[in-house]
């Protein structure tokens, strides 16, 4: 196996300076004004592409903001990698909060500190590095490789599925590499290997006709108010669980790999406790905090909303009231069987004397890697070549509803190999990345994209 480490200990500060070139670029892709940043940073990245090495590079139209398309074909015959990345970023403010402009990249204690950071840029120019590393050295890529860097994912992949769906022979794949997720400390690589989906919604509850005076009717009708809150009191128990019939029927086991993996990972509750700020934590009982954000569905209130809310008194006796209430679905539950036994279950705790509505909202349905497939294999001994120490399989609270299409559409499966670490501000002010990581990223995905064609072709 190639060392890389000597090349790229020789190259790192040309790789810091390009990075931070890159980061100079405000490609705010939610701001109409910076539509020329957006085309800037396209452009960077296409020009990028082929000092990398990758011959082909198209800066693609949309209907909103362009996509870079990379193409390195090596043989027809040759498995192929997709890699999916985003150049655009979040809007920096409120910019007094950053300790220096979020566009002008500087480094404090081994972090530098840019909006854009770790959040996608940092991680997209690891790949091109590690890209470079290998191709300049005269180190084969045995893959096709398929590159598609967007600048919409900071406002919803607005144009992403329709490309991909429209240009899916071009784009065919034997797999998809992301890097836009997360490690869980300095010296251990994460391997993201499961999402939340979600199901959301809307209860209406109406009662009388009007909204009434408490004195004159008070005590003799069904205060809709009241009603809605012994709705949302029954949809759990005492121990934190959901009270819909069937809710935790399809989820998965916990598996021996996935338990021995929460092991090793630094969790500290009490940190937890204190960045969400509140007294205790709470949940679902017999489950550990990591185990409740990653492996168990929630069921949560988002807002609610009946009767007098201003200043002072008002006695009023409300007509309706309205929750919105929203689910986090794991493996193996699904959307619509989830949202049709909840509306019953909603129907069967409503007091007579009430009419209620639901309302749905966007749903996505929860993610799960296949750990067994040969791509995550390659990539535990790449990362664990630059990291000493394999990787941890983590998963993610949230969703990354491209991860679906990309496998939807290319039957594919998906490697989500992420460098952001706990704390680095994605989103908000003074985003940073670490160092260090991005140094034995760039190895580990040197090591990858050799491990990968190995791998895919058996
Ligand atoms: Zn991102």
């Amino acid at each position: 196996m190639s060392d890389f480490s000597s090349s790229i200990d020789r190259d790192l500060p040309r790789f810091r300076a390009e990075l931070c070139e890159f980061l100079r670029i405000p490609s705010i892709s939610t701001d109409p004004e910076r539509a020329g940043a957006i085309r800037d940073g396209a452009t960077w990245v296409s020009d990028h592409m082929r000092q990398a090495g990758i011959p082909e590079t198209e800066v693609i139209e949309t209907e909103g903001h362009p996509i870079v398309l990379g193409e390195r074909m090596v043989d027809d015959d040759a498995p192929t990698v997709l890699l999916y990345g985003h150049y655009d970023v979040q809007p920096s403010e409120p910019d007094d909060l950053w300790t220096a402009p979020p566009f002008e990249p500087t480094e404090r204690d081994g972090r530098l500190y840019a909006r854009g950071a770790v959040d996608d840029k940092g991680q997209v120019h690891m790949h091109l590095k590690a890209l470079e590393t290998r191709l300049s050295a005269g180190v084969d890529v045995p893959v096709n490789l398929k590159l598609v860097i967007e600048g919409e994912e900071e406002i919803g992949s607005r144009n992403l599925g329709q490309f991909l769906s429209e240009n899916s022979e071009r784009l065919a794949c034997d797999a998809v590499l992301i890097s836009d997720t997360g490690m869980f400390a300095p010296d251990l690589p994460c391997i993201t290997t499961g999402l939340r989906g979600i199901v959301y919604t809307e209860i209406n509850v109406y009662g009388p006709s009007s909204d009434l005076h408490s004195g004159s009717f008070g005590g003799a009708v069904v205060n809709p108010a009241n009603a809605l809150a012994s709705i949302l009191a029954g949809l759990k128990d005492e121990d934190g669980r959901a009270t819909i019939p069937g809710y935790y029927d399809s989820v998965r086991a916990i598996t021996d790999r996935e338990r021995a993996d929460l092991e090793r990972l630094p969790m500290d509750e009490e940190i937890l406790r204190q960045t969400v700020g509140s007294s205790e934590l709470g949940g679902e009982k017999g489950f550990s905090p990591l185990e409740r954000l990653w492996y168990r569905p929630t069921l949560d209130v988002n807002g609610l909303l009946s009767g007098f809310t201003g200043e002072g008194s008002k006695t009023v006796l409300p007509s309706k009231a309205m929750a919105k209430v929203s689910m986090r679905l794991v493996p193996d539950q699904q959307a619509s069987q989830v949202v049709e036994a909840f509306e019953a279950r909603v129907k069967e705790l409503a007091p007579p004397g009430v009419r209620v509505e639901i309302r749905r909202f966007h749903g996505g349905e929860p993610w799960v890697a296949d750990t067994e497939h040969p791509i995550f294999e390659a990539a535990s001994e790449a990362l664990e070549t630059a990291f000493g120490t394999p990787p941890a399989f983590i998963r993610e609270g949230g969703s990354i509803p491209i991860v679906q299409s990309f496998e939807d559409t290319f039957a594919a499966p998906a490697l989500l190999v992420g460098f952001a670490l706990p704390g680095c501000n994605a989103h908000a002010p003074d985003e940073w990345l670490d160092l260090s990581v991005y140094r034995r990223g760039i190895e580990a995905l040197a090591h990858l994209y050799g491990g990968i064609g190995d791998k895919l072709k058996g």
